[in-house]
């Protein structure tokens, strides 16, 4: 994939810049066979099992490429813009060569996906230690990602609405 490099980080491979990406950027369009809730594997592997929601009922499995392996992050720089059935990976900000590229996991994440639960390591300063569904983010972080417009429709439309952010 053209700008793209894998390595290894602390916590298995990673996905990096081998450019410099532009903020609004497409950086990667995901694919993966597409299924519903009832079609996951049971039980679901937090480690090897890698769906990504993308609907109120649709999950997209792993493809095999880059796309698996883009890690999750509590500070992310890009995002997963998710229209219909597609789901393409854009930059949040300008991003330079050799970065790790990361995604919040719980922007897609509706309360169908209220029982994925898996620890994070992303080492952020904010980090949130536990990676699940959009709901249960703290409001400052819900706010600034619906700010951000990079909440799907179909998260947002249950999201409870937060009370005006004071900066
Ligand atoms: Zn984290």
């Amino acid at each position: 994939m053209n700008g793209l490099t894998v390595r290894e980080t602390g916590k298995g491979k990673g996905v990096f810049a081998g450019r410099d990406f532009r903020k609004g950027e497409e950086i990667m369009e995901f694919r993966g066979n597409l299924i519903t809730f009832d079609e996951l594997p049971k039980p679901y592997n937090m480690d090897d099992d890698h769906y990504v929601q993308i609907g109120p009922n649709l999950l997209m499995g792993p493809s095999g490429g880059l796309d698996d392996l883009f890690n999750h992050s509590c500070e992310p720089n890009s995002y997963l813009r998710i229209t219909g059935r597609k789901a393409v990976l854009i930059a949040l900000r300008d991003m330079g060569k050799g970065e790790e590229i990361t995604w919040d996991y719980s922007l897609s994440m509706n309360k169908e996906s209220s029982w994925y639960k898996m620890t994070c390591r992303c080492g952020s300063r904010n980090c949130r230690k536990v990676i699940s569904d959009f709901s249960r983010l703290p409001d400052d972080v819900k706010n600034r990602y619906i700010r951000l417009g990079v909440v799907p429709e179909y998260v947002l439309k249950e999201a409870k609405i937060v009370k005006k952010a004071s900066r």
